[in-house]
């Protein structure tokens, strides 16, 4: 068994340590003898869809952004739509989440077109959202075992993301402001393809949700795969850790 992973602008769109999520994909499949190939795509480069079972798209700066948001537009847009209805997953974080969004409007310049493979818009706001964040997350997208239910890590993004009705919340904010400081969700599912505010890097923590991922990313090639159980103490523990620090501000 193996697993193709396409890391979008990998040199563009990585804020806050978000490689840490390719680490964590690769370290989790290795350690079961899961082969891993990582791409690392980058501006110009074109994309074959039908190769990558999983894609990982960092946060990244208003500036970086508008910089990708061309080269998707004019060269990997139709290759990610066409991923994203043959069911690859897609792990989107921060300014990543936002451009597989309909749109991101910066608080400056013109509109940044996205892919639109997530039901979203994001408008940049006055408020800079900066923090831990905790969510309980939805159980609609739990295919299976997901424990805990908690989501952790930390944010920071003035842009105010708007769920619209094809895409489910990722989960409820427990703390933090989460995709807009308004309506306590945060983050975005629909199909195979997430979106979320959490930097940390998020899997590390969680690694309840990388196993979804990885789970979910085999099963296209090898059917519905059962992942050997790891020892997660560690990562558990600092889950943990990370929530009781959360309470304590
Ligand atoms: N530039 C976007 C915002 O501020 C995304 C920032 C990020 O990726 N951390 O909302």
């Amino acid at each position: 068994m193996n697993l193709n992973i396409a890391w979008l602008y990998p040199k563009q769109m990585s804020t806050y340590g978000d490689r840490g999520n390719i680490i964590t994909l690769v370290k989790r499949c290795r350690w079961r003898n899961i082969d891993v190939n990582i791409d690392e795509i980058d501006l110009g480069d074109k994309i074959d869809s039908k190769k990558y079972d999983l894609y990982f798209f960092g946060g990244g700066q208003d500036r970086s952004q508008i910089k990708v948001s061309e080269d998707l537009q004019k060269i990997k847009r139709g290759d990610l739509v066409r991923a994203a209805d043959e069911d690859a997953v897609f792990l989107s974080i921060c300014g990543g989440y936002q451009l597989l969004g309909h749109y991101y409007q910066p608080s400056h310049g013109n509109k940044l077109e996205g892919v639109g493979i997530l039901d979203v818009v994001t408008r940049a706001s006055n408020t800079r959202m900066i923090g831990n964040l905790v969510i309980k997350a939805n159980k609609d997208f739990i295919r299976n075992k997901f424990n805990p239910l908690t989501l952790v890590g930390f944010e920071n993004h003035s842009g105010k993301t708007y769920l619209g009705k094809k895409a489910s919340p990722l989960g409820l904010v427990e703390k933090g402001f989460g995709n807009n400081g308004e309506d306590k969700t945060e983050g975005a599912v629909q199909r195979n393809v997430f979106g979320c505010y959490l930097h940390g890097p998020l899997l590390p923590k969680n690694p309840h949700f990388a196993d979804l991922l990885i789970k979910t990313a085999l099963s296209k090639r090898f059917g519905d795969v059962e992942l050997k159980n790891l020892k997660d103490s560690e990562e558990l523990l600092a889950h943990d850790a990370a929530i009781q620090r959360s309470r304590s501000v």
